[in-house]
């Protein structure tokens, strides 16, 4: 088989040695004579996966010891839910910042549970290429309880790079798809969740950052299972958790860490993601309308200047193996996404494939 680079944005690539790993020991984990999917997620030997895991991931983020990890089920659009259920009652308000698809999302589910206000930060400059509104200029309300805002926003191709501090207002932060791809400060954010599919790789699990002492209130209404302070108690087991998931994030970030942790994988990321920008602003052929300082180093979402071209282009990409490289349908055109375990000779073989392409079709 050729080399396949998976641009798929969720679930993702995952990194080769991470996979190569769980296949050697998927049936017998570490001699014990099982694999570790098919034994007690209250056995020691899952308890130490577990626990291996989330300290291998406050060592990546350096999260302080005030912040709870809590790893969950749902999805990030459980936490769409989640999230209002925890922080506040129902004749509250929260401000949503709407920079896109997701955080639009966001906004939409926590009509249920509160009042919220969505403030859009998405412009078009008068060259037409679109902008987000720095944190600065965020018009939030006085008397919201929290802002909610999306760093990368997986569908549109758009980032915010900034660090919020706006003093004394609680952030919540969906780090779905750009988590661990760059180094954060924990301290600048209240709540960050990810659903682990898009940067850390197997689909089922949730990783929520939270200040301890914002896990307190819990509306009556929430699931048990969606209760912060309930998931803490349990130590993230009170139901069943996807334990296949977590072994196989645990593998992730270890593979992180053995790598140079996360200063040099925002290296490596940013490179990636500048050598494909600077192809698709090198010609004519091939557009992105956003500004540089919005560009996401995770989703770059690219046009062919002639549409038309579209299907000829994925289905050669993908002879060569270069696969699900389509844009997702409310946008069009293109997506690589180029997550962490996307090698630089994967974007390579892209921008390689791209100037063959236009020669050819140009
Ligand atoms: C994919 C994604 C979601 C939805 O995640 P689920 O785990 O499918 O619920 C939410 N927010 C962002 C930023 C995403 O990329």
């Amino acid at each position: 088989m050729n080399v396949v680079y998976n641009f798929s944005a969720g679930p993702a690539m995952m990194p080769k040695d991470v996979l190569l790993q769980a296949t050697k020991e998927l049936q017998n984990w570490k001699q014990s004579g099982s694999s570790i999917i098919e034994i007690s997620h209250r056995s020691e030997e899952f308890i130490q996966v577990a626990l291996e895991a989330e300290q291998d991931l406050r060592d990546l983020l350096n999260i302080p010891d005030h912040f709870k990890v809590l790893f969950c089920q749902g999805g990030a659009r459980g936490q769409f839910s989640a999230v209002p259920m925890n922080l506040l009652s129902c004749d509250k308000k929260a401000d949503y910042i709407n920079s896109g698809y997701w955080s639009e999302c966001a906004f939409i589910e926590s009509k249920k549970y509160c009042i919220p206000k969505s403030i859009l930060i998405k412009k078009k400059h008068y060259d037409r290429k679109t902008f987000l509104l720095p944190m600065k200029k965020w018009n939030f309300n006085k008397d919201s309880e929290y802002i909610h805002y999306c760093p990368n926003e997986t569908i549109d191709g758009l980032s915010i790079y900034e660090e919020p501090c706006f003093n004394d207002k609680v952030i919540i932060a969906d780090f779905s798809s750009c988590i661990l791809s760059r180094e954060i400060n924990i301290e600048n954010y209240d709540l960050i969740y990810a659903g682990a599919q898009k940067n850390i790789g197997p689909a089922g699990i949730t990783i929520i950052i939270i200040r301890e002492n914002l896990i307190k209130f819990c509306s009556k209404i929430s699931p048990s299972i969606l209760d912060y302070k309930n998931i803490l108690q349990y130590n993230s087991m009170f139901n069943t958790p996807p334990t296949f998931s977590w072994y196989l994030s645990g593998l992730v970030f270890k593979w992180l860490k053995k790598n140079g942790g996360l200063k040099n994988i925002e290296k490596l990321n940013k490179k990636k993601a500048d050598l494909l920008y600077k192809k698709i602003d090198d010609s004519d052929f091939y557009i992105n309308n956003i500004d540089i300082k919005n560009r996401s180093n995770m989703n770059v979402v690219f046009y062919l200047k002639d549409p038309q071209l579209n299907s000829i282009f994925l289905e050669k990409a993908s002879l060569i193996g270069l696969k699900y490289l389509k844009g997702h349908r409310i946008v069009g055109g293109m997506r690589a996404s180029i997550y962490n375990a996307m090698p630089l000779a994967g974007v390579q073989a892209l921008i390689n494939f791209m100037s063959y392409f236009e020669n050819r079709y140009g």
